[in-house]
């Protein structure tokens, strides 16, 4: 950002501006910056005051001459032409006129053309600023007449520290585990880190635990997976497989599961090799030390890969229970003197001859019954699943992540025909219905049915049949029974009478 601050306090301007970057970075936040930058009444300024009409104007959309457009609901030429008429006339307030086209690349070929009219010669009290996720799909032609500006992804440990710089001005308690984990789940970017802050809040109505959050975001206890590890190290498939069949019975995410184990291969390989990288609040560190210990190098990488490419798999199993005890099976199976660790696959290609294929170029040195049982995780058929309607459970499974996956659990299936999905939400739950986490969500359904659905989201009253109302209930239900187990407890009885003892409620977790 050096570059543009130096620009405009030299006041070398330019007609065009390009921000790329992945969503959430802040490309259309930047924007706006700029055009009070440009427009500010104190001057073309890499400061602008804030405090003036335009700037005041333009941070609560009235500005005028700031004309922001979204490129992903207004494709079509005649936009441009609206656009280009627009331009001709001189700004009425401000010093320029400032378009800003969002998610640009989506622009059909025409508009393209239209705008590289008013690109040519564009007149002085006109600026452009384009922002997109995706500059490849831009032409050339317009890329050649933008300052380009690459926005990077915030580091999580910058999110972390916000994150908690927020909560101390708030004067809100707050788990550094906590924090760690909505960090992971924004996946670099700021904005969905505060979403699932202020989500967060809500959920844990006080502290913001590391157990309100785990909840919340449906987070795998990492508990299940620690232990999935020590049965690997100690090579025993049962005790494997009956945490699976646990992590069956309480319906959480395999995919989720996946995900949450890569990440701890991930760290127990950081811990072998720069332990000093392990936040020193990370949660569960000196476990995670400890398992570090127990596998070499060799075999992290190994198993951090099958964890992947079991993730990629996934919608191919028979079934996710499927896929993720194969998956376990494999880790077991297969030891790295047996197999030369394969390079990372490219990016999921959505050719299921493709996958099958990777998968026997994987395991080159097996005997054909193992290969018969690996084959089996990646063969099955990949026809699209029957919806039963319930959709608490497609919301837990569905592969969304972060605010999106919020989106799905709390809301509630109004309607579903096979093509479109209707879906409520509560009024107090209206952030979530941002346009980029429908998209998420409507990507994630179009790849579990295998073909485009409709996706329509209604905000207002719901009856609460949502993936979280159901999670929370669940979880009072067994808090209620850990509850019941402690006070039929003959020994603790005694005690209660002997001592006029009473049991503290929020005392009892239940295992
Ligand atoms: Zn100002």
């Amino acid at each position: 950002m050096r570059a543009l601050t130096h620009a405009l306090e030299q006041q070398r301007l330019h007609h065009a501006y390009l921000f790329t970057g992945t969503r959430g970075v802040g490309k259309t936040t930047l924007a706006r910056i700029l055009a009070k930058a440009l427009n500010c009444e104190t001057g073309i300024t890499a400061t602008p005051c804030g405090v003036c009409s335009a700037c005041t104007e333009i941070d609560s959309g009235r500005f005028v001459d700031l004309i922001e457009i979204d490129a992903a609901t207004n494709t079509g030429i005649d936009n441009m032409r609206e656009l280009q008429d627009n331009a001709v006339y001189a700004p009425t307030r401000g010093r320029f006129k400032v378009f800003v086209i969002d998610e640009v690349h989506m622009l059909s070929k025409q508009a393209f053309n239209s705008m590289l009219k008013t690109f040519e010669e564009p007149p002085e009290h006109i600026k452009f600023i384009l922002a997109t996720t995706d500059p490849q799909k831009i032409p050339v032609t317009v890329l050649s007449r933008c300052l380009q500006f690459n926005l990077k992804q915030m580091p999580r440990e910058a999110i972390y520290g916000h994150l908690g710089y927020i909560l101390k001005e708030e004067n809100t308690a707050s788990e550094p585990a906590a924090l760690r984990l909505i960090a992971q789940a924004a996946q670099g970017s700021m904005r969905d880190a505060l979403s699932l802050l202020d989500q967060a809040i809500a959920y844990a109505g006080g502290k913001v635990s590391e157990e309100a959050v785990r909840a919340m975001l449906g987070a795998i206890d990492q508990d299940y997976l620690f232990k999935l590890l020590d049965g690997l190290a100690q090579q025993d498939i049962k005790a494997m497989l009956a945490v699976a069949d646990e992590m069956e019975s309480r319906s959480l995410s395999f995919d989720g599961a996946l995900q949450d184990l890569a990440t701890l291969l991930h760290q127990i390989a950081l811990a072998q090799s720069a332990p000093e990288a392990l936040g020193p609040d990370l949660p569960e560190r000196e476990r995670i030390l400890g398992l570090a210990q127990q596998f070499d190098a060799e075999e992290l990488q190994l198993y951090y890969q099958i964890a992947l490419f079991a993730r990629r798999d996934l919608p191919l199993a028979p079934d996710e229970y499927a896929g993720f005890s194969m998956s376990l099976m494999r880790m077991l199976a297969f030891r790295p003197a047996e197999l030369p660790v394969v390079a990372a696959p490219p990016p999921a290609k959505k050719k299921p001859e493709a996958r099958s294929a990777v998968g026997a170029a994987e395991v080159p040195a097996l005997t054909p019954a193992k290969r018969a049982a690996v084959a089996g995780a990646a063969a099955s058929s990949a026809s699209s699943p029957v919806f039963d309607g319930n959709w608490p459970v497609l919301a837990n499974r569905l592969k969304v992540s972060g605010v999106a996956k919020q989106l799905a659990q709390q809301s509630e299936l109004r309607s579903f025909d096979g093509e479109s999905v209707e879906l409520g939400l509560a009024f107090t739950a209206k952030h979530l219905a941002d346009r980029i986490y429908q998209d998420k969500l409507r990507a994630a359904l179009q790849e579990h049915f295998g073909k485009p659905v409709a996706l329509k989201i209604v905000i207002g009253e719901i009856s609460g049949n949502t993936a979280a109302v159901q999670a929370q209930s669940e979880r009072q239900a067994r808090q209620g029974k850990a509850l019941e187990a402690i006070n039929g407890d003959a020994f603790v009885r005694d005690l209660m009478e002997t001592f006029d003892a009473t049991i503290v409620n929020d005392s009892v977790k239940p295992t």
